[in-house]
């Protein structure tokens, strides 16, 4: 059995991990996946997350029954409350409906499941280019998959122009995604007045908007400035998807915990979604993992241990902003060709280099860095120390 079945590829970005970890160079350097490294390089467990696992702990009221296959009632409510505001109409109507799921990838994929079985004819529309797995989730669920115009690699910035027409010209009442905040690779994020005409155009031709939420709090270090967008759009009256990570925000990526929220335009029809959405659910895990969602909801239920959570995510936040600054000035000093200003500009936990398939294999040949061939260096596993070296990789790689 099986004998012809063909040895598949590494996944892009996690397969750059397993090169790294094979090398055994003393500076070798892994900026490939988007996971928050100390200034030493070793992962970082969040204060604010140790103590509310400390307080799990001691509670022996506490066990492991399954939890409902909506997830935790508890977490889903404070989650729907972290990216919408209070006071937003969706919330106060209660016509948002939350399912706690398996982190970011979890969330996009039950909600393209459930938009497969419910909305079944219309593609869904992604960025160019746009985080690798959008173009793997939406296929598995069978949704037909189209792209819009987004980014200018001369300006190395948005292409608005290009975007709008897409948008414009795709039939009414596609589905849209769009990155909340940070847009990954690219860095990437329209302005505020932008996204006002995006939400114009996309209310206007009936289309319907699917945020990906993977980075609140995580770009700007504020969690409503990292939500203005997707609160815009919740705060018209239309539907919309959101899918919800806390994998980078609370630094809880192997936790598996996120959330999807539909908003509706009535309590009812909230009800008879979860309901569709719990058929979905059933078949295919049954019902979610229960330690990070209880993670999340001590910390986001306590007054003192969210305060400290968000200044660690503000502490993150600047990290990486600095890390910019320095990489930026890094080459500056040793003046690398080429136009560096978009390490600046650029938000969130990537930069987009702008660097070539083949001047990112020298880097990793020569020096050991590692990062997707597409030029994204996550600027969360650089620190002060190994920044020198980066740059000098980048300049190698430039001048070779
Ligand atoms: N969307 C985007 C744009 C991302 O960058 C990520 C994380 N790399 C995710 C979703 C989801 O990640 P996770 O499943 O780990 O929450």
């Amino acid at each position: 059995l099986w004998e012809d079945v063909e040895m598949a590829p590494e996944d892009p970005i996690l397969g750059v991990t397993l090169a790294y970890n094979k090398d055994t160079s003393a500076v070798k350097l892994n900026l490939g996946v988007g996971a928050y490294r100390t200034e030493e390089g070793k992962p970082f467990v969040l204060e604010s997350v140790r103590k509310a696992e400390a307080i799990l702990a001691a509670d022996r009221s506490r066990n492991k029954e399954y939890l409902p296959i909506t997830g935790l009632a508890a977490f889903n409510k404070l989650s729907r409350e972290l990216i919408l505001e209070n006071d937003c109409p969706a919330l106060v109507e209660n016509r948002v409906a939350t399912i706690q799921c398996l982190s970011g990838t979890g969330s996009l994929r039950v909600g393209a499941d459930f938009l497969a079985a419910h909305y079944p004819n219309a593609a869904i529309y992604l960025p160019d280019p746009t985080w690798g797995n959008h173009k793997g989730i939406f296929p598995a669920s069978g949704l037909c998959m189209k792209k819009y115009r987004y980014y200018n690699s001369q300006s190395r910035g948005l292409d608005i122009e290009g975007m709008i027409k897409d948008l414009k010209s795709a039939p009414s009442g596609s589905v849209v995604l769009l990155h909340g905040c940070a847009h990954n690779p690219t860095g990437v994020d329209p302005l505020p007045e932008q996204w006002e005409v995006i939400r114009q155009v996309i209310r206007d031709k009936g289309h319907l908007p699917f945020f990906d939420c993977a980075y609140q709090g995580f770009a700007s270090g504020d969690l409503s400035q990292d939500a203005a967008a997707v609160r815009s759009f919740a705060g018209d009256g239309g539907e919309l998807l959101i899918a919800q990570s806390f994998a980078k925000n609370m630094g809880l990526y192997g936790e598996r915990v996120g959330a999807l929220s539909v908003v509706c335009r009535s309590e009812v029809i909230a009800k008879k979604l979860e309901s569709q959405v719990k058929i979905i659910i059933r078949k295919m895990y049954s019902s979610p993992p229960i330690h990070g969602a209880s993670i999340v909801t001590t910390v986001l239920g306590d007054k003192e241990l969210r305060e400290e959570w968000m200044s660690e995510l503000r502490g993150m936040a600047n990290r990486i902003i600095q890390m910019r600054k320095q990489l930026y000035d890094a080459l500056i000093l040793r003046e690398t060709p080429g136009d560096w200003s978009h390490i600046l500009n650029q938000i969130g936990m990537f930069t987009y280099s702008g660097l070539n398939k083949e001047q990112v294999a020298v880097m990793t040949r020569d020096y050991h860095v590692y990062m997707t061939s597409n030029g994204r260096i996550s600027m969360a596993g650089l620190s002060p120390s190994t920044v020198p070296h980066l740059a000098d990789a980048i300049h190698a790689a430039v001048t070779g």
